[in-house]
């Protein structure tokens, strides 16, 4: 009893730190940002030359600093660049 509820609790969680769906716009260009947790609609205009998809600044940032010592030697420049 003790352990259902505390799932129960548990997955009320999960569903409270994620949006119900995704955007349609997801990761497009001026849409939504492609971060699933984030999908910020503000300046969504970082592409990211790995995924392909488009990022809010935040994210692009985060992105950039966490694959800075790889990305800049396989593409010339950092992950995320932005295409305002
Ligand atoms: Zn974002």
């Amino acid at each position: 009893m003790i352990l259902s509820s505390k799932i129960q609790q548990l997955q009320r969680m999960g569903r409270n730190t994620r949006p119900a769906e995704n955007h349609k716009d997801k990761g497009h260009k001026n849409g939504h940002c492609n971060r699933t947790a984030c999908q910020s609609p503000n300046s969504v205009t970082w592409y990211n030359h790995s995924t392909r998809l488009y990022y809010c600044p935040s994210c692009a940032n985060t992105l950039n600093s966490v694959n800075a010592d790889w990305a800049p030697t396989e593409f010339g420049h950092a992950l995320c660049t932005n295409e305002e």
